[in-house]
């Protein structure tokens, strides 16, 4: 008689598996779930976002872009409420510019700025240095910006109200920045212009993308070592990783933060999510998520708190490596990464080595594994990309998609995620009785490998994604092929698979969501990339994923796809709690006393097309040369014009009509010139420049010693509103005003009018 052992249900190994899978994801995604907001009678020193919601009820009651009458009202109330707190708050005014951009931007900016003395003050005499906390009170021109940067300047003032009654060693400086919508200019005038600029030890800085989701630091100065270290002890909720640093480190974007990196000690912190509310009218106090605001001023409290007990700045120390991992906080010196990469290979090697000897792998195969995984993820990001392309051109709305519902963008996420999965569950299914799950292992581990080693020398801090996947695996690996066979059913087998999974997913699966996040679904291509390669890391796991019916995986994940794809063609991108984007303008050509309704979008709004009947393009009365704008005759109106007074023949002074936010001026013929005493270059013969919240006095331009030829100057002045009694049609519910892109003079529903002369 036989003794045979019972054969293991059929099922079970696939269940186990495909619950260890689920639960090692959610850990990995738990550092993106939300703390509750505490409430108003919370204890006094704790952060409280219910508290601190009462503020952004003034803050962002409605729109507060530099110059504007809500400006104004927003920074007396910072004043008022600083002074409530025992502070002596001042406004910093000062003519600035920025001249790095194409068009130099220039502006009057007001600053609130108020100082904390600490118990050992004796930064006037230079023996330490101050904490900086720094947000920006301006919004964009259509939004009440409750989070951009409604959440950073609220959460400064309940910061400030929670270390009111604490001795702490340090000065803490708070700094309400102007104009850093229009260029980061209010932190460009503190930086030049205020005496304590120079006792700025560490700088805390609090943005918002968004007005959702988790509060990332992002980035930081050099040497973050010690910053790093404070940030993991004393943020209740740290997150944050190298990987952000390392990326932003080489990203154009900018934050107030930027005038004083990477030279100062700073910690950047921002939200991603709710990408559909930034700058937009719909980004209010209603909208507003308070788990967002709790978690990011909770932490900015935690870390001023620890910061300013301690003489600054701190001594510093070179670059961390820091992630986390699930709601954990990983951090070593950057140092490391390269002999943790080291590391990752050796332990390759010696699987592959072990491996062979059973004769469990054999290298051409192992090769041909590596290929494979390439190829697998090669394909899963062609297929992003043909999806989205091909969509993008079905649907003309997509290229607003980033102010589209979440909805559509879920939809897109499960899209790519299911085609990514599942074409890599179906070269696994297809590839097996081919390749030993041990070669098809080693080759993508191989890949991975070669990364993690490419970054560690030329990316210091984004190695860590590929090196802990490896390092985590691989002695599993080992002792299952060591003491038997890698390719086994048995309970021991599927246990080590798991656990060869796990860090995989805890640490890489949170990212995929979250860049989706950041760059919307134009980044399609990536994240079905992503989700195909951790299908591919993951190979001894699908291997019992895929058993005993190889494949239904494949196919559940692939009809997934082909499902989420057709729901999210049949969905609308917009509805009423999420607008569509579309820009009307009304434009006075003072010269020749013509008027225009403009749009700067791809077609006039369906609702304004009576007044864009007459699709004879005329020519835009702007100080530039006018880039995608449609302009049709409207109907005149009197409005009031910029003048242009010439001084003498070198001087000429540019006055903006009442009510005006922007001065738009187009000097031609000139080499260079100074605004207000500023120098500014010219490009290709002619200078641009714009001036934001320009003095009622005007602006004096001064030509210098001019050439001989005439010069030509061209105005555009720029106020919120269309005329009274004007309208281009009626604007519907599911309508909004196209939240401002980077040239602000094309900003919907304001009224320009253009002069020039020459001379
Ligand atoms: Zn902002």
């Amino acid at each position: 008689m036989k003794a045979a052992s019972p054969p293991p249900p059929k099922h079970a190994g696939q269940v186990f598996t495909l619950v260890a899978l689920v639960l090692a994801t959610a850990f990995g995604l738990a550092w993106t779930r939300l703390p509750a907001p505490l409430p108003e009678d919370a204890p006094k020193d704790a952060f409280s976002a219910m508290r601190a919601r009462a503020h952004l009820e003034v803050v962002a009651r409605r729109p507060h872009p530099i110059g504007s009458v809500e400006h104004a009202a927003v920074r007396a109330y910072l004043v008022e409420q600083l002074r409530a707190l025992g502070l002596e708050p001042e406004v910093q005014e000062a003519t600035v510019a920025r001249t790095r951009y194409r068009e130099p931007r220039l502006a009057v900016v007001k600053n609130v700025v108020a100082r904390r003395a600490g118990t050992a003050r004796d930064t006037a005499k230079g023996a330490g240095k101050a904490l900086l906390l720094m947000a920006h009170y301006d919004s964009r021109a259509m939004t009440p910006g409750a989070s951009d940067d409604g959440y950073g300047v609220v959460a400064m003032l309940e910061v400030a109200r929670a270390l009111a009654g604490e001795a702490l060693a340090s000065d803490v400086l708070f700094l309400f920045t102007d104009g850093e919508e229009e260029g980061l200019l209010g932190a460009q005038a503190f930086a030049t212009q205020h005496r304590w600029a120079g006792e700025v030890g560490v700088i805390l800085n609090v943005e918002a993308r968004g007005n959702a989701g988790p509060v990332m630091m992002f980035q930081t100065g050099d040497d973050n070592g010690a910053l790093v270290r404070e940030l993991a002890t004393a943020a209740p909720r740290v997150v944050g990783s190298s990987l952000s640093q390392a990326i932003y480190r080489r990203m154009p974007n900018d934050t107030d933060l930027s005038i004083f990196l990477p030279a100062t000690p700073s910690l950047n912190f921002a939200n991603v999510d709710g990408l559909e509310q930034y700058h937009s009218p719909t980004d209010t106090v209603a909208n507003a998520d308070l788990g967002t605001l709790q978690e990011g001023g909770a932490n900015l409290l935690g870390v001023a708190r620890a910061l300013a007990s301690r003489p600054l700045p701190l001594p510093a120390e070179p670059d961390a490596t820091y992630f986390n991992v699930g709601t954990l906080f990983a951090r070593y010196p950057c140092a490391w990464d390269l002999p943790l990469a080291g590391a990752a290979a050796a332990l390759l090697g010696v699987f592959v080595g072990v491996a062979r000897r059973k004769g469990e792998l054999r290298l051409p195969f192992a090769a041909l594994g590596a290929l494979a995984s390439l190829l697998v993820v090669a394909a899963a990001a062609l297929a992003g990309l043909c999806a989205w392309t091909l969509a993008s051109r079905l649907h003309g709305d997509y290229a607003l998609v980033n102010a589209a519902r979440p909805l559509l963008k879920g939809l897109w996420f499960a899209t790519f995620v299911a085609l990514g999965a599942g074409l890599a569950l179906a070269a696994q299914a297809s590839l097996r009785g081919r390749l030993r799950v041990a070669e098809l292992f080693a080759g993508s581990m191989t890949n991975v490998v070669v990364i993690a080693l490419a970054l560690a020398s030329r990316m210091p801090g984004a190695s860590f994604v590929f090196t802990w996947p490896v390092l985590a695996a691989l002695p599993f690996a080992i002792a299952l092929v060591a003491t038997g066979s890698f390719d086994r059913d048995d309970a021991r087998g599927v246990a080590a698979a798991a656990a060869m999974a796990a860090v995989p997913l805890v640490i890489i699966a949170p990212f995929v969501p979250q860049i989706f996040i950041t760059f919307g679904p134009p980044i399609g291509l990536v994240i079905a990339a992503m989700a195909a390669n951790l299908a591919m890391v993951c190979a001894p796991a699908v291997r019992h994923l895929l058993e005993p019916s190889p494949r239904l995986a494949p196919r559940v994940a692939l009809l997934g796809a082909a499902a989420s794809l057709v729901a999210a063609n049949a969905v609308g991108p917009f509805d009423g709690a999420h607008p569509r984007p579309e820009s009307v303008l009304y434009a006075v050509d003072g010269d020749s006393d013509r008027s225009f309704w403009l749009t700067p979008d791809a077609a006039p709004p369906a609702w304004a097309s009576l007044a864009f009947v007459d699709q004879t393009r005329g020519a835009a009365p702007l100080p530039f040369p006018p880039q995608h704008v449609l302009a049709v005759p409207a109907p005149a109106t009197v409005e009031p014009r910029p003048v242009i007074a010439w001084i003498d023949r070198d001087q000429v002074r540019v006055t903006p009509p009442a009510g005006a936010g922007l001065l738009a001026v187009r000097v031609e013929g000139a080499s260079h010139l100074r605004v207000d005493g500023i120098p500014l270059p010219a490009v290709l013969g002619a200078v641009s420049f714009r001036f934001f919240a320009p003095p009622a006095e005007g602006v004096l331009i001064d030509l210098g010693a001019r050439a001989a030829g005439p010069v030509v100057i061209r105005v555009a002045s720029q106020r919120a509103g269309l005329p009274a009694g004007l309208s281009a049609g009626t604007r519907p519910e599911g309508s909004m005003p196209k939240p401002g892109g980077w040239d602000t003079l094309l900003e919907s529903d304001t009224t320009l009018v253009a002069v020039s002369s020459t001379r």
